[in-house]
């Protein structure tokens, strides 16, 4: 199958690929516990249910439309589909990383928007917010997940787990491990006993999200 790919297709799949093999890696991910995607125009790129990351080659390619058919593949897509989806849907994003990252995790039983503990909440767009508990794979949890996005480039699923977007799968994988960060920072702070960590306002985060707009490489 992978000779008859347009190449466009074979390199976003690699990509997929390598970036749910990262996952695991650095630990955001334990066996097949998380999912990745990437838009290559009206294809939406993911991995399949329950097969190890190691284990995928070129062949493996698993492709739907942006209205969830399969069309290319043999292995089922992922059950977490519907989230990937009603991102492309709802936002320009090119890729979507879904995972079950432990500190992210625990963070999401705790509360509902993320303590602003440190600047870098700037990255996702702002406090970072937890969408209601539903069950995984549901339109439930798929709307759920986009009323916690809105105006931001990740959030958490109560009792579940994360999910980030971008224009590229770095840049969405870039995401997840700040945001997991983010929430081992704050629980991080917030262990010791008797003391509450000092947060910053909207205002002092709003001033960040201003200075990085004109962050990183010139051009
Ligand atoms: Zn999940």
């Amino acid at each position: 199958m992978s000779e008859q790919q347009p190449e466009p297709v074979a390199l976003a799949w690699q990509d997929v690929v390598a970036t749910a093999r990262r996952s695991a890696a650095d630990g955001l991910v334990v066996g097949t516990s998380g999912n990745v995607s990437a838009r290559v125009g009206d294809l939406v790129l993911v991995t399949p249910s329950g097969v190890p990351y190691d284990r995928l080659g070129p062949e493996d390619a698993v492709g739907v439309g942006l209205d969830g058919r399969q069309v290319l593949g043999e292995l089922r897509p992922t059950s977490e589909l519907p989230l990937h989806l009603a991102v492309y849907a709802e936002t320009g994003a090119a890729a979507v990383v879904h995972t079950h990252a432990v500190h992210a995790t625990a963070v999401s039983t705790l509360v509902t928007e993320v303590p602003l503990i440190h600047y870098a909440a700037a990255i996702l767009g702002g406090p970072v917010r937890t969408a209601a508990y539903a069950r995984y794979g549901t339109p439930e949890l798929a709307d759920a997940m986009l009323t916690a996005l809105r105006g931001r480039t990740g959030c958490l699923l109560a009792n579940h787990g994360t999910v980030t977007y971008g224009s590229t799968l770095d840049q969405a994988y870039e995401r997840t491990a700040q945001l997991e960060w983010l929430c081992r920072l704050w629980l991080t702070a917030s262990a010791l006993p008797g003391r509450t960590p000092a947060l910053l306002s909207e205002a002092q985060l709003a001033e960040v999200t201003e200075a990085l707009k004109g962050y990183g490489q010139p051009g």
